[in-house]
């Protein structure tokens, strides 16, 4: 069962957990019960977890609920998701370390940060001006050199440097986008929730031979992708299948 001990200690904001090791432990707590107890057992993506600061990558005003366990709002409609998916997706993703890797959806760069520490390099794409250019600044003053954030719409993936070992996409998609699956290598995998609006299945696309091989993770719910091959501005709608 998931344990809400970090949820409750940053609900009421009561510890007062303003000094970096509050925040260290907090974390600790978080990849303990919320990740390695759910069954995420690589010490590479447990590591990245327990390395990448979450608090420092959400309004100022949830940053006592940074290491809950649950989704946080980072503005502009859009939120950070929950740390066991975060995690759930970079090992499904079975990153060694040499590889290149494009995110869609950078949203905060929390994601891209943690995957910045398991790949060789990440180019996140994200449609949202506002979100990518704190993300972008937020990377590099952590010193993230790494990652790279890239103002596009990001259903048609990111040409100029496929093809990708892995496409990690964190906005829930109506079908997967054809231009994502291009664009991986052989042997790459697709990682990426599909399905209606409300809820969606997280999907692992495994690029082999010419042809892709397909499985169910997880049930999820994540906010939309939108653009060419995502829905219409309005989520109800798809426009992309
Ligand atoms: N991974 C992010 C959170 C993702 S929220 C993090 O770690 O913070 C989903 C993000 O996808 C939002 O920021 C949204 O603006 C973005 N998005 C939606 N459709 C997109 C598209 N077609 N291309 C790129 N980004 C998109």
């Amino acid at each position: 069962m998931p344990q809400r001990g970090v949820a409750q200690m940053s609900s009421n904001g009561s510890r007062g957990a303003s000094t970096g090791s509050n925040f260290e432990d907090a974390r600790r707590e978080m990849v303990a019960r919320q990740i390695r107890d759910r069954g995420i057992h690589s010490q590479r993506v447990l590591d990245a977890m327990q390395s990448v600061p979450r608090h420092l990558f959400v309004l100022p005003e949830h940053v006592f609920a940074a290491y809950a366990d649950e989704p946080l709002p980072i503005g502009e409609g859009q939120t950070i998701s929950q740390p066991f998916m975060v995690a759930a997706m970079a090992d499904a993703l079975a990153l060694e370390g040499h590889e290149r890797v494009l995110e869609i959806g950078a949203g905060s760069g929390y994601q891209a940060a943690v995957l910045s520490l398991l790949a060789g390099e990440v180019i996140a794409v994200e449609t949202q001006p506002v979100l990518a250019s704190a993300a972008r600044e937020r990377l590099a003053h952590l010193g993230y050199a790494n990652v790279r954030i890239e103002e596009a719409d990001g259903s048609l993936g990111w040409p100029s440097a496929a093809p990708y070992d892995a496409i990690l996409v964190t906005a829930g998609a109506p079908s997967v986008p054809p231009p994502l699956v291009e664009q991986l290598a052989e042997g790459g995998r697709l990682v990426i929730p599909v399905g209606r609006s409300e809820q969606q299945e997280l999907l692992r696309i495994v690029k082999r031979d010419g042809g892709t091989n397909q499985e169910s993770l997880y049930a999820c719910r994540f906010v939309p992708l939108l653009g060419r091959y995502g829905w219409r501005q309005d989520p109800q709608e798809a426009s992309g299948g």
